[in-house]
């Protein structure tokens, strides 16, 4: 079965290789540009994984995680928290809000696989010959 994966990023470059490295990887892609919509959209749809931008409009990435988290319908959707200019703190705040895993940008994409594959159960691109 198809894994789904909800990219909520604001930035529309960010959004596209990361649709790009997901499709890629064989994963249905959704995708949100604001907080708000992310929160919407993981209700709906229920994902197998969520990979949250910090900085968004309208609600952040941190407001967003812990309301997906404190959701009973949504808290056990794995989120992994994609963060621009890491601030200190930044990493700590995320895991107080509830992400599970955390990589700041910019990341290495086989680093980013490497997680996506271990949380969506996907055999690991190594070994494969598949190019990341
Ligand atoms: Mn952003």
């Amino acid at each position: 079965m198809e894994k789904i994966v909800l990219v909520v990023e604001d930035e529309l470059l960010n959004r596209k290789l990361l649709r790009d490295i997901l499709t890629h990887r064989g994963t249905v892609v959704i995708e949100a540009g604001t907080g708000r919509e992310g929160v919407d959209l993981a209700n709906e749809k229920k994902p197998d994984l969520i990979l949250m931008d910090i900085q968004l409009p309208v609600m952040d990435g941190m407001e967003a995680t812990r309301l997906i988290k404190a959701n009973q319908t949504t808290r056990h959707i794995p989120i992994v928290a994609l963060t621009g200019y890491a601030m200190e703190g930044d990493e700590k705040r995320m895991r107080e809000a509830g992400c599970d895993e955390y990589l700041s940008k910019p990341f290495r994409v086989k680093e980013l696989l490497k997680m996506i594959d271990s949380i969506l159960g996907l055999r690991s691109i190594e070994g494969t010959g598949e190019k990341a």
